[in-house]
């Protein structure tokens, strides 16, 4: 099952399912409190589609693909080393991602997304399985300048729109290997299986789970595999995953973005 988040009409995001592929049904009320339909269906070409989740924060893992460790020359962690991208910098599939003036290096980095699916405390990796909703795409933007300069993650992950997250949330997936790839402007910069990873999906919700609480809709970035690079304004950035589909995303300037309603607004 696909469920995405969306406008229809000028209203309130809502929530919904596809359906046949190209239709949405609307639900009464968010995936995590149920998945009761209220209205009719929409075509999805008719809809837009917005990040499929409002995380609380979005937890992030370093260094966590093998084959990028081995990129950078340096062992896998023993342990996950996780850093926080704050729920604000999140746009959605076709929002654009915003090139800060105080950077003067912005990279992709291309990864899978677990989304819990209920609040989520103090589980065992086995449990862990069923308190994730689905997957998705997530573009981690850095602002690889600043991560150097700061030694501090904060500043180089957190800037508005650095968190493009969509297009949809896949519930019916096994993350285990999983092919994810990279286009910068149509030409593959990224491609691994999650089969790489060091940490596995539900390991990472257990070992989270037992440092803060995770509630519904907030997302795990489980790390980027090797091939990581620089963006320029007016590049097109698509993140593509195997049984989720394409994130898609344009770079801008600031001035660029500041043009009436920034956000959310291509499918
Ligand atoms: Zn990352």
């Amino acid at each position: 099952m696909r469920i995405v988040r969306c406008l229809l009409d000028q209203a309130e995001p809502r929530y919904g399912i596809v359906e046949a592929g190209d239709r949405v049904q609307p639900l009464a009320l968010p995936p995590f409190e149920g998945l009761r339909p209220a209205g009719n269906p929409v075509p999805l070409s008719r809809v837009e589609l917005l990040a499929p989740c409002t995380p609380s924060k979005i937890v992030a893992v370093g260094l966590n693909y093998r084959d990028h460790a081995r990129e950078l020359g340096m062992d896998p962690p023993g342990e996950p080393m996780l850093f926080l991208k704050p729920g604000t910098a999140v746009t959605g599939p076709g929002g654009k991602i915003v090139y800060p003036e105080m950077s003067s290096r912005v990279d992709y980095e291309g990864e899978l997304a677990v989304v819990m699916g209920r609040r989520t405390s103090r589980v065992s990796r086995e449990e862990a399985r069923a308190c994730i909703l689905g997957y998705t795409c997530l573009n981690d933007v850095t602002a690889r300048d600043l991560q150097v300069k700061d030694v501090q993650f904060t500043r180089a992950k957190s800037f508005d729109t650095f968190a493009p997250l969509g297009p949809w949330i896949e519930t019916d997936l096994d993350p285990c290997c999983l092919t994810v790839e990279t286009f910068l402007n149509g030409e593959r910069r990224q491609s691994s299986s999650t089969s790489q990873l060091v940490f596995d999906p539900f390991y990472l919700v257990h070992f989270v789970s037992w440092i803060m609480t995770l509630n519904p809709g907030d997302v795990i970035a489980t790390g980027t595999p090797s091939g990581i690079g620089p963006m320029q304004p007016g590049d097109r950035i698509e993140i593509r995953i195997q049984g989720i589909g394409s994130l898609i995303n344009e770079v801008v300037l600031p001035a660029a973005a500041a043009a009436p309603r920034s956000g959310n607004h291509h499918v």
